[in-house]
């Protein structure tokens, strides 16, 4: 499967709560470093509390923007960010610390913590961020010449494979929940003959009054359109050739939609559209629909259909489908095969 943004994104919000919680306690846990600093004092020493305090500042930043923005691309590197934060902060109150031994405890730490971190990110992107604790490392070697820098990397290398290794089968393993979950989404909110989209994709675009909410709140219009004189299709040609017609009048109409639409097989052989544009375009794109349709000649046999067009000015979509029905109704009453309008 090609691990498309939308993949990575889905695999971000499936881990996300996760994440924020790996960036609170890990946050927390380094504050807690000030006792073992202490602790190499042999006394209560307030020297390195800046330092350690100073993750406050990215983790601040951090829960701020993880309340308002839920883009992968900009929460994953942020975590990270963190994460890296914590080893700056470390290295800062190292060089106040008289016994620098245990550096290669605290850095086999926050390795294990970047696990976690890589739950929620794209594979190749936790590859790079946590490999990038090496960097850290031996940028602060240059200052702080630690005891056990070999020691430190004997373990740290085989544990960063490791991390590498189950971060990705991690994404292994969601390529199947991904999967499973797309073909639900997929099942719930389209008709499997057409392709279309089903009644339920309403409830995504209607505010708690059953108001459209799509589009931007611009122009938006709605038309109902029905094939006439199907049930004859069907009596003639048989159930499995009326299908047929139902997918070409499906791909005609498609492919002749211009305006941003929501197309939806509204019951058996009746298409709603919800679509953006004053009644005036609404009424155009009914019309070259069912130009389109007329002029097709069709697999099994030319048909025709019937629309009947509205604009829609807020409140609950019913009362505009109903009146977009009242004009569908007048179309094949006035003879079939042609554009009502419902203005109110
Ligand atoms: P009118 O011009 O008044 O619309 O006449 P009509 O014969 O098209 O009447 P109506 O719209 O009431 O007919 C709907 C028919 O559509 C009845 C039903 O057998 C058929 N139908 C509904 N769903 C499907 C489907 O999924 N496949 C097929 N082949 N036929 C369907
Ligand atoms: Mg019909
Ligand atoms: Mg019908």
């Amino acid at each position: 499967m090609k691990k498309d943004r939308t993949f990575y994104q889905s695999k971000f919000e499936h881990y996300r709560t996760m994440n924020m919680w790996i960036v609170i306690t890990s946050c927390i846990s380094s504050l807690f470093y000030v006792i073992s600093d202490w602790y190499l004092f042999g006394q209560i020493n307030t020297i390195t509390v800046p330092a350690r305090m100073a993750i406050l500042i990215p983790f601040i930043i951090f829960m701020i923007i993880n309340a308002r923005v839920r883009d992968c691309r900009i929460m994953v590197p942020l975590s990270y960010l963190v994460a890296h934060g914590i080893m700056w902060c470390t290295i800062w109150a190292c060089t106040y610390l008289p016994d620098l031994t245990f550096a290669s405890d605290g850095f086999i730490i926050i390795m294990a913590v970047f696990i976690f971190f890589g739950f929620a990110a794209p594979a190749k992107w936790s590859i790079v961020f946590t490999g990038l604790i090496f960097a850290d490392i031996l940028l602060a070697n240059t200052f702080l010449h630690y005891p056990e820098l070999t020691m430190m990397l004997i373990l740290g290398i085989p544990f960063y494979g490791g991390i590498c290794l189950v971060d990705w089968a991690v994404e292994r393993s969601y390529v199947f929940q991904y999967v499973a979950k797309r073909m639900l989404e997929e099942s719930a909110f389209h008709d499997q003959l057409t392709g279309l989209f089903n009644r339920n994709i309403i409830e995504s675009i209607v505010d708690e009054h059953r108001a459209l909410k799509c589009f931007d709140g611009k122009g938006i219009s709605i038309l109902i359109f029905d094939i006439d004189f199907f049930k004859k299709v069907n009596d003639t040609y048989g159930h499995e050739s009326g299908d047929m017609v139902l997918k070409e009048v499906v791909d005609v109409s498609m492919s002749v939609l211009e305006l941003p639409n929501y197309m939806i097989r509204w019951g058996g052989e009746e298409f709603l559209v919800i679509m953006e544009g004053n009644l005036t375009k609404a009424r155009e794109q009914a019309e070259k629909i069912r130009c389109a349709i007329e002029q097709n000649t069709g697999a099994v046999c030319p048909v025709t259909i019937s629309a009947g067009v509205t604009g829609y000015h807020g409140g609950d979509y019913n009362a505009s489908v109903q009146l977009a029905d009242r004009a569908l109704y007048l179309a094949k009453n006035n003879g079939r095969n042609r554009v009502e309008l419902y203005m109110d």
